[in-house]
């Protein structure tokens, strides 16, 4: 619901100060849903004609066999850029719908021995990297089954990113009391104390100019800890710079 200062039995100056203060808080609530609307309709409007911008490059890719070098350096950044803004844009579209309620969440029994080593073979078809599954039972969680994909595929996708190619990555599942378990480790670059905190937040990421050649636009972990939070669980991360990084997922287990 709403916030809202109730003051029954103040005197009338201070039932007036609630009065505005209930006001602003409503102007405030409505100008964050239309700054929402706003960021939700522009990343629609400019996917359409990007998919299509992106499309045209590579079909003229593919059938052009007279480009020189330069041409189809240009070519194919142009490609790349454009998909990384199409990517842009979905994750944007993802966090508004997340935001105002829009995304429906559809909250399950899951195993999720499945899902994870349904993530790690397609994480390992895009990638040739190889990816370990760990887990001594079935481990059960009552989450979304897509939503729950999407935030392993990132995390995974990062541990790619900020990792040698020949480093191990490996996905942990274990049942800790009344909770499930999920764990994301990678021996890649690590993420200094100070920044650990931080990553979480929309467009934050730790070094701007290695960060830009990985191709991200620092909204992955944001939407991952949307994502979660949503479903009723916590993600938090334990790393040391130049060890790796362990990303841990919490989520509630189905009552019987
Ligand atoms: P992106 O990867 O697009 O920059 P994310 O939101 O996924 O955005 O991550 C934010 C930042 O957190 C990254 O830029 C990177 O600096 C850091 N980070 C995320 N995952 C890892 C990881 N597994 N190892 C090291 N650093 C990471």
């Amino acid at each position: 619901g709403e916030a809202k200062l109730l003051l029954r039995h103040a005197p009338s100056e201070v039932k007036q100060l609630a009065q505005t203060f209930n006001m602003m808080l409503s102007r405030l609530s409505e100008a964050w849903e239309q700054q929402r609307q706003f960021v939700s309709n522009v990343s629609h409007e400019l996917r359409t004609p990007l998919t299509i911008v992106s499309g045209y490059l590579q079909s003229v890719l593919r059938r052009s066999t007279n480009l020189n070098d330069n041409q189809r350096e240009a070519l194919e950044t142009a490609t790349s850029e454009a998909e990384r803004t199409i990517h842009l844009l979905q994750d944007l579209l993802d966090l508004a719908r997340a935001d105002s309620g829009y995304i429906h969440f559809h909250l399950e029994p899951l195993i999720l021995n499945d899902l994870a080593i349904e993530a790690a073979t397609m994480a390992e078809k895009f990638s040739n990297r190889s990816i370990t599954v760990k887990a001594t039972d079935n481990v059960e969680a009552v989450a979304d089954r897509d939503r729950l994909q999407q935030v392993l595929i990132n995390l995974i996708d990062n541990a790619m990113k900020y990792s040698d190619p020949d480093d191990s990555i490996i996905l942990e599942l274990e049942r800790i009391d009344r909770q499930a378990v999920i764990r994301v480790c990678d021996r890649g670059v690590g993420i200094a104390l100070q920044h650990q905190s931080r990553i979480f937040e929309r467009f934050y990421r730790v070094d701007e100019s290695r960060a830009r050649s990985t191709g991200g636009h620092g909204l992955g972990l944001a939407i991952v800890k949307t994502f979660v939070e949503t479903m009723g669980g916590e993600i938090a991360v334990r790393s040391k710079p130049g060890a790796g990084s362990v990303f841990t997922i919490v989520l509630p287990i189905p009552q019987k």
